[in-house]
C-alpha cells in the first residue's frame, strides 16, 4: 500500500494527524476525547486497533488530551520526550517510549525522525515520518524557523505546515493582550508570513502535498494563508490543501 496521512482535525481545539503505509500506522497528537477520536477515525476508515503507535508533540492540550485515556483503552504504545512525560501527569501507560529528539527512531516499518522545536512548552518537537523513502512532515506549534527546522523539513514529499494566524487579525482581535504577545512571539506560533518564509528552502520539485495546518479560529482565514503562501508557489504542480478543525482531511496518498 501506498505511504497516505490523513487528519482527524487541526487547530486549537485538537490536533491529530495520521501516517501510515499500509503495515503500520502511527498518529501525531490525540487533541480529542476518546469518543470523538473513535467518531473520526471511522470517518476515514480506521478502528482505533488499527493505530500502532501515539506520537506525541507537547503538553499543550490541543495536542495531548486524549492520549492517556485512548493509550490505556486501546494498549496503544505512546512517544513522547521526557520532558513532555515530566510536564504532563499521564498516570500508568500500556508502554511508555521516552524519546531523544534529537535521535530518529524505529516505529514499525516507519523511520521517525524527531525534530526540536522552539514553542513555549517544556521539551517540544515535531516529526517527520518516512516509509518507502517517501517523507511526510509535520510542523505546527513553532514560534519562529530556525536553521534546525529549515535543514531537517528541506527534503519532504508532503508537508503539514502550520499557518497560525495573520499578524493584523491577531493584532485587531479579541486576544488579550498577553496572550496577542504569546501567540505572536519567538516560542508561540507561526504567522502566515513565517510559514510561507519557509517555502522559500524547501525542495519544491519533490514537494507534492502542502497541507495549511493549525489555522486560529480567531487569528486568520483560510485564504488569507492561501494568499500568503501562493506567491511562493508559482510553477509548483502539487497539492494545496486547508485543513479544518472540524474535518481535517481525508487520506491523501503517495505512490
Ligand atoms: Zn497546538
Ligand atoms: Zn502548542
Amino acid at each position: 500500500m501506498p505511504v497516505r496521512f490523513a487528519s482527524l482535525g487541526s487547530g486549537s481545539k485538537g490536533n491529530a494527524t495520521l501516517i501510515d503505509n499500509g503495515s503500520t500506522c502511527v498518529v501525531i497528537d490525540l487533541g480529542f476525547t476518546i469518543k470523538e477520536t473513535v467518531r473520526r477515525l471511522s470517518r476515514l476508515g480506521l478502528m482505533p486497533q488499527d493505530v500502532d503507535a501515539i506520537l506525541v508533540t507537547h503538553e499543550h492540550a490541543d495536542h495531548i488530551h486524549g492520549v492517556a485515556g485512548f493509550a490505556r483503552k486501546f494498549g496503544t504504545p505512546v512517544y513522547l520526550t521526557p520532558g513532555t512525560y515530566q510536564h504532563k501527569k499521564m498516570g500508568e501507560l500500556p508502554v511508555l517510549n521516552k524519546i531523544n529528539c534529537h535521535s530518529p527512531f524505529e516505529v514499525g516499518s516507519l523511520t521517525i525522525t524527531p525534530v526540536a522545536v522552539p514553542h513555549d512548552a517544556k521539551e517540544p518537537c515535531q516529526y517527520l515520518v518516512t516509509a518507502n523513502e517517501i517523507t511526510v512532515g509535520v510542523l505546527t506549534d513553532l514560534g519562529h524557523i530556525t536553521p534546525h527546522v529549515r535543514e531537517t523539513y528541506r527534503e519532504c514529499d508532503a508537508l503539514l505546515l502550520e499557518c497560525n494566524h495573520d499578524v493584523v487579525m491577531l493584532q485587531d482581535g479579541p486576544y488579550p493582550y498577553q496572550l496577542k504577545q504569546r501567540v505572536g512571539g519567538d516560542y508561540g506560533h507561526l504567522n502566515n508570513v513565517q510559514a510561507a518564509e519557509l517555502l522559500d528552502s524547501l525542495n519544491l520539485e519533490r514537494l507534492r502535498h502542502l497541507v495549511i495546518s493549525h489555522i486560529s479560529g480567531k487569528n486568520n482565514l483560510p485564504n488569507l494563508a492561501q494568499d500568503a503562501v501562493q506567491p511562493l508557489l508559482s510553477g509548483w504542480s502539487g497539492s494545496l490543501v486547508v485543513a479544518s478543525q472540524e474535518e481535517g482531511f481525508g487520506w491523501i496518498s503517495l505512490d
